[in-house]
């Protein structure tokens, strides 16, 4: 297993707790010098806060854990392709890579709706891989909610960010 995929697990690991909790799973960690400085996932409901998904929480960890708002030594891994604010967020922080698994066509801000990652006009750009473990990560998404849907009865609405990010998607 390489490095990618394994950063990725601990990601999904988080994105997992996050539907434990109720809140749309997704999950983030930042690595540096192949250790984990900073972890989290999403909380918006919890924290009744929209800016609390998972690579906000996970960035700002890594940054008091450097005491350092700079990441430039670091690596974001998000199971879900960031949104403008979080790939805004990437950008200010001065990450060199970002690695995401499921790609989101609906509010994914790294290639999908916008490009803000590799924005040419921006005085630092990073480095997007997406559809690592994409599979997993996609999955935890969908099942999430499938179960919701069941449960509010059918009508799909106030499915997170953007809307059900992978409603879109064939597969
Ligand atoms: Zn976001």
């Amino acid at each position: 297993m390489n490095d990618d995929d394994r950063f990725m697990l601990q990601a999904l690991r988080e994105a997992r707790d996050a539907a434990e909790d109720g809140e749309v799973p997704v999950g983030a960690v930042v690595v540096c010098g192949g250790r984990v400085i900073g972890r989290g996932h999403n909380q918006r409901e919890m924290l009744h806060d929209p800016t609390a998904h998972a690579e906000m929480i996970a960035i700002t960890a890594a940054a008091g854990h450097l005491e350092s708002w700079r990441l430039e030594e670091c690596v974001l891994y998000v199971t879900l392709e960031p949104c403008a604010m979080c790939a805004g967020a990437i950008v200010l922080a001065r990450l060199p890579r970002l690695v995401f698994g499921a790609f989101d066509p609906k509010a994914g801000a790294c290639g999908s709706v916008l490009d803000i990652v590799r924005e040419p006009r921006f005085n630092h750009r990073v480095e997007p891989e997406g559809g690592v473990l994409a599979e997993e990560c996609g999955h935890l998404l969908k099942e999430f909610f499938k179960a919701r849907r069941t449960q509010v009865g059918g009508n799909g609405q106030d499915s997170g960010p953007g809307g059900d990010p992978l409603e879109g998607l064939s597969g």
